[in-house]
């Protein structure tokens, strides 16, 4: 079958081509979801401890290709190879982690008159991926081990400009002994492989991360089938920083926390509120460390931030910083080719600023100041948005208190930590629908099935 289109994926720190990709078509995709149905059949009667044999093996083979596939990134996404390096050794945890799935897998035994009652974890069947560009290999991996773990097949459609990483990842698979059709790789639009994904009735559950705009017709799309979804949307996430703080760590932090990939992130701290008293030392302290960022040239390993992901979405972070801006300082960026940005940051901004309001995804983030422990929890939550966030505070009782009452799915007190493989990940609000990663993420790649056998003569 021939492909409907090619996509040139450009290197967006030089502008240069790096590879022709073939797009699929809505009939490449339908062929694939086929093919996974078929493999997945034998794919859940891989006895467990061979399924885990083979997803332990897929580890190992990931990082064997460990600095090729950050050198891969590197060239698509410009993520600088300390960071390539890092999401290229989340694939292989994530899938380690999710090789200890199978053999667990268990259901549960309860108590009835008559007879016996037991629980089974079974899979879903064809899990749909469908995965942003902002960080493509983690969000492959996230949704691919435990769905592999758990016995779907997997077909995942990575996003149109970062293709690159999750191809080699479907041929890394293949080599280290994943059952053909068990995943598939298959880059395209969304429009057209993500769109068919979401319409074709054989496909059992999307994962799906990215806007919250196209999230919201993704949830639609799946209510025609009742389809499991899990949604891993936007976010505006405060990085909230109290007065009897340790302030000099808060300020040289505060940078990584929304600068990192960019500000690519969804868990971006792109809004820092300050308290009053505060603000002053805050700004003093924040400006070297900003200004410090080392953005530049992401083959290097000094490198802590690079470019954009391409023109356009240049051009939408510029948006939000127009002539006139109320520009605070900023950090250096290269000039010439490749789509920079220097980190910015903006203040004072007012409430309705869209600077303010909307997730920007590019490395601008704003500084607010708030009077009190509950006018911080009201600035923080006043956002559809509810992803991540971070309280800087000497106090512990008001670490608690704060934490349990911003509205957002992950927070960190006096460190800004990045996802962790083991532990809860997702949004409240418009941020997303359910939760990935840790212990129970496998209940969203399962449907609970109850038996009951009569035990009566
Ligand atoms: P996006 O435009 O929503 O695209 C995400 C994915 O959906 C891409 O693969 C895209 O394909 C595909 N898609 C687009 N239209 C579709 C449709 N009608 N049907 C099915 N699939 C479709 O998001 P993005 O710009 O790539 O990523 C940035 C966004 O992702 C930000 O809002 C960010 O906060 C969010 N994000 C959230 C998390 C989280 O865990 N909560 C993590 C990372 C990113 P194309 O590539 O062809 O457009
Ligand atoms: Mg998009």
């Amino acid at each position: 079958m021939t492909s409907a289109s090619e996509y040139t994926v450009i290197n967006p720190a030089t502008e240069e081509p790096v590879r022709t990709v073939p797009e699929a078509s809505a009939e490449e995709a339908d062929a694939a979801i086929a093919r996974a149905r078929a493999a997945q059949r034998a794919w859940r009667e891989v006895a467990p401890g061979d399924r885990a044999a083979l997803l332990r093996a897929f580890a190992a083979a990931v990082e064997a290709h460990a600095g090729e596939l950050a050198d891969l990134e590197v060239a698509n996404s410009g993520h600088p190879v300390t960071a390539a390096a890092w999401e290229a050794g989340q694939v292989r945890d994530v899938l380690q982690y999710y090789a200890a799935a199978p053999e667990r897998l268990c259901g549960r035994q309860i108590p009835v008159a008559g007879g016996l009652d037991v629980t089974f974890a079974e899979p879903i069947g064809v899990v749909g991926l469908i995965v942003p560009w902002n960080f493509p290999m983690p969000i492959l991996s996230w949704g691919m081990a435990p769905a592999l773990a758990a016995g779907n097949a997997v077909v995942a459609k990575p996003a149109e400009m970062t293709p690159l990483t999750a191809l080699r990842i479907a041929e890394i698979a293949a080599e280290a002994g994943l059952p053909e059709g068990v995943l598939q790789v298959l880059p395209g639009k969304g429009s057209v492989v993500g769109q068919r994904l979401v319409d074709h009735p054989d496909v059992g559950k999307i994962v799906f991360t990215g806007s919250t705009e196209v999230g919201q017709q993704i949830m639609a799309g799946c209510a025609r089938h009742i389809k499991r979804l899990t949604l891993e949307l936007g976010g505006k996430s405060a990085n909230i920083v109290f007065a009897d703080a340790d302030l000099e760590k808060a300020a040289a932090t505060a940078p990584y926390a929304v600068f990192d990939n960019a500000g690519q992130d969804c868990c971006a701290r792109s809004r820092i509120l300050v308290q009053r008293r505060a603000f002053d030392r805050f700004m003093e302290l924040f400006e070297p460390a900003v200004k410090g960022v080392r953005v530049g040239d992401p083959r290097s390993e000094r490198t802590e931030m690079g470019p954009l992901i391409s023109a356009a979405h240049r051009a939408h972070v510029q948006s939000y910083v127009p002539d006139g801006a109320p520009v605070a300082f900023r950090g250096s960026a290269p000039s010439g080719p490749g789509y920079w940005f220097p980190p910015t940051v903006l203040a004072p901004v007012s409430f309705d600023a869209p600077a303010y309001r909307e997730e920007i995804f590019g490395p601008v983030v704003t500084v607010t100041p708030f009077e009190d422990e509950a006018e911080a929890i009201e600035i923080a939550n006043d956002t559809p948005y509810g992803l991540s966030g971070s309280i800087w505070t000497r106090d512990v009782g008001r670490a608690i208190r704060v934490a349990r009452a911003v509205e957002t799915g992950n927070l960190s007190v006096n460190s800004h930590s990045s996802v962790r493989y083991w532990t809860p990940f997702g949004g409240f609000k418009k941020s997303g629908l359910g939760r990935e990663l840790g212990p129970d993420a496998l209940d969203a790649f399962t449907e609970t099935k109850n038996v009951f056998i009569s035990t009566q003569d």
